[in-house]
């Protein structure tokens, strides 16, 4: 779990150079509208890169470009080199035992499908998946393609009415059936980081493997594989400033090493007979074909600029941006904020605007939000909604930017009187 909530505060003392730090994102003095300058606040859908990571690209493209692995010349042996060392670094960032352990795949979707698929393969008729009402659709579908495969049960813990996970109906729901637990460490709608500690112990004494999707937490707050106990940790490089095309997948050695191949091909096996394969061992065996090869090392230079600037900073700065569009929100005494314990999203309806209205409008002053569902519409039925506006930062954005935010949003409400009406349509809880 990440610093408790009362410790927010301490943002001010954020070693972040900000203004130095957006020197490195172009795209942050893009003119979207006349003098209208982008307010980047989508950083939950993808974060912005750095030119180092731009540059990481090119750099490979026009000095190493090579497929990996098979090669025995120069250019293959770099290629080669560069990529496996993104592996260790993804290791140590994420604090796995062994470079083994660390599966490159497309995206958080395409690790969770890989492991659905693959994990799936043991599971028989009746046995059950627990994941969360707070899941993304990525953690959802899976899990439905397996149960009508096996004719398994999908069952879904609950959300309390302060957005947080319903443990104790997570102990109830447990048994000795459940063979998976597949949840979110930090919901990319509510922004609530689930304790995955005592998940694991939960699981670990029902013998359950657990799956955690890391998507939201790993780009933003420290993350342990070891400490947090679980079996498998999922997440993209897209969201935490590397290249889209790269999902991780870290698992414990002993069950990848058991599991099943997920695709087939190239680069995954050991040897091919007319009669059959052998498979590669792992990481290989679930890294079929000719990996992204370019984005794989561009994600390794993400990390480093990540770490060089530090994700406790990073942690601690973003808290601070939270509380002060939070206590800036309040003005809007008619909206419905979805504040959970979490950090880094901020998450906000009211029934007389459509949320696509607002960030319509919103965007006029420049400012990206999202409006929708968030690929999450069951917690939306929960929530008794069908849309919410989310505004999601990174450490790169500011308290100017929210004060823009805050201004675009006013005229935002005074176009559909939506604070006139409010007398008329109170907003509970
Ligand atoms: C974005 C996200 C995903 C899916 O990530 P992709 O990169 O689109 O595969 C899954 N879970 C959470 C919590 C997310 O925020």
């Amino acid at each position: 779990m990440c610093l408790p909530k009362r410790n927010r505060h301490e943002s001010g003392k954020t070693m972040l150079d900000t203004k130095k730090i957006r020197k490195d994102f172009k795209i942050l003095n893009r003119k979207i509208w006349a003098g209208k300058t982008l307010v980047y606040f989508d950083n939950a859908a993808t974060t912005q890169k750095p030119q180092v990571v731009i540059d990481s690209l090119v750099n490979y493209y026009e000095n190493y470009n090579a497929n990996i692995h098979r090669g025995v010349h120069k250019l293959a042996e770099e290629a080669t080199e560069a990529y496996e060392k993104v592996r260790e670094k993804v290791r140590d960032f994420v604090g796995a035992t062994k470079n083994d352990e660390v599966i490159f795949t497309r995206n958080t979707t395409e690790s969770i499908n890989l492991l659905a698929y693959s994990l799936g393969e043991s599971l028989e008729e009746g046995d059950e998946v627990l994941i969360s009402e707070m899941e993304h659709h990525s953690n959802i579908i899976p899990w439905y393609l397996l149960r009508d495969r096996k004719k398994i049960t999908v069952k879904f813990i609950p959300i309390t009415k302060n957005y947080e996970l319903d443990y104790s109906a997570l102990e109830k729901l447990i048994n000795k059936k459940t063979k998976i637990i597949s949840i979110t460490h930090k919901s990319n709608v509510l922004g609530t980081v689930n304790d995955i500690k005592r998940i694991a112990q939960i699981a670990k004494n029902n013998g359950s493997i657990l799956i955690i999707d890391a998507a939201q937490s790993v780009p933003h707050m420290k993350v342990d594989f070891q400490d947090l106990g679980c079996d498998f940790l999922v997440f993209s490089s897209h969201k935490m400033c590397g290249p889209t095309g790269v999902g991780v997948l870290v698992g414990k050695k002993e069950l990848l090493e058991k599991m099943p191949p997920f695709l087939g091909g190239g680069e995954m096996i050991r040897k091919v007979t007319f009669e059959g394969f052998t498979p590669n061992d792992v990481p290989w065996k679930f890294e079929a074909g000719t990996p992204n090869i370019a984005d794989v090392i561009a994600f390794g230079t993400a990390i480093d600029y990540i770490e060089s600037l530090g994700i406790e900073n990073i942690y601690k700065y973003e808290c601070g941006l939270t509380e002060y569009c939070l206590s800036k929100l309040k003005q809007f005494d008619f909206l419905k904020i979805y504040n959970s314990s979490g950090t880094g999203i901020v998450t906000f309806s009211n029934p007389l605007v459509h949320p696509h209205d607002i960030a319509t409008i919103v965007d006029q002053y420049g400012v990206a939000i999202r409006a929708g569902h968030h690929c999450a519409q069951p917690l939306m039925k929960r929530l008794n909604v069908s849309a919410t506006a989310r505004a999601s930062f990174y450490f790169y954005n500011t308290k100017e930017e929210i004060d823009l935010f805050i201004e675009a949003l006013k005229k935002a409400f005074d176009y559909f009187k939506v604070g006139a009406c409010k007398k008329l349509n109170p907003v509970g809880g």
